[in-house]
């Protein structure tokens, strides 16, 4: 199902991917309990006034346990139109196209190298062609996952020869954790789009890291961001897929199917070098 509504009404669990109805009806929670009563509660202002609160700047009072949250926000067609500027099978046609023939070799190498495989491509949103490609290479420092890799090698090339970074289309095999994220927020890309979500991550490739920092460090146990927000909006490459013809998802769901696949064996690649111990030698595997 598309999502193509702007702002998700928090309790709203209509949708068709998993996905999407437990990270909704998490919100939901998390919203009411912000809607149940001020922030600033007389015990908790109680508590502000305490010198220690205020040298630690934070809230520390059971009735901030579940300080309120944004409303979570997804971009809508007409955002997708306004970032990509092509039809959503046009689009499509050329992620899937540029992870498969380009992302996916690229990683090859970095899997060898026992680097993770994650990595990623940016487009010119002029005619969609392809500007850079990298894939993760922690084995060289732990901090450059694939999406850094790639943000660094676009801002590699002399800025008088790079189309900025306004127009470029940020495209990632898997959702971005935390890190990453930001490292695509602060290179200044109004959007991304991934292919593998958070849950593939961890049950498809054993990488649990995105989802388990997103609920011990921020607290969204079900790895909500905000999706639309004045930085950036971000889509799922297989969320769109619904909007083409019969035809047209046939094909691309053989694509993603083929992907699959291709991923599949790269994930056993890394996780023998991880079992061996050969692997790059990074904190968090
Ligand atoms: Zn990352």
């Amino acid at each position: 199902m598309m999502k193509t509504t702007d702002t998700m009404p928090r309790k709203d669990g209509a949708g068709s991917n998993r996905r999407e109805i437990t990270r909704r009806g998490l919100l939901g929670g998390a919203l009411s309990l912000a809607a149940a009563g001020p922030i600033l509660g007389s015990s908790a202002g109680a508590i502000l006034g305490s010198s220690a609160a205020l040298a630690s700047g934070h809230r520390a009072d059971e009735t901030t346990a579940s300080p309120g949250c944004r409303e979570w926000t997804q971009p809508t067609d007409a955002d997708f139109a306004a970032i990509v500027g092509k039809s959503k099978v046009e689009f499509l046609d050329r992620a899937f196209s540029v992870i498969e023939k380009e992302v996916a070799p690229k990683t090859l190498e970095g899997v060898r190298s026992g680097s993770k495989l994650f990595g990623g491509a940016v487009l010119d949103k002029a005619d969609l062609s392809t500007v850079v490609v990298a894939t993760n290479t922690e084995a060289e420092n732990p901090l450059l996952h694939g999406e850094i890799t790639l943000v660094n090698t676009y801002y590699a090339i002399p800025k008088a020869e790079r189309p900025p970074v306004k127009r470029c289309i940020f495209i990632s095999t898997h959702e971005p954790c935390p890190l990453c994220i930001a490292g695509i927020t602060w290179g200044g890309f109004d959007n991304f789009f991934f292919l593998w979500t958070y849950e593939d991550s961890r049950d498809e490739y054993g990488i649990p890291h995105d989802l388990e920092m997103l609920d011990q460090i921020f607290r969204c146990p079900e790895g909500s961001y905000n999706e639309k927000n004045k930085y950036f909006s971000a889509w799922s490459l297989r969320d769109l897929i619904p909007g083409a013809s019969s035809e047209e998802q046939k094909r691309f769901d053989a694509q993603v199917a083929r992907l699959k696949r291709t991923y599949a064996d790269l994930s056993e690649i890394y996780q023998k070098a991880k079992a061996a111990g050969t692997g790059a030698d990074v904190p968090l595997k």
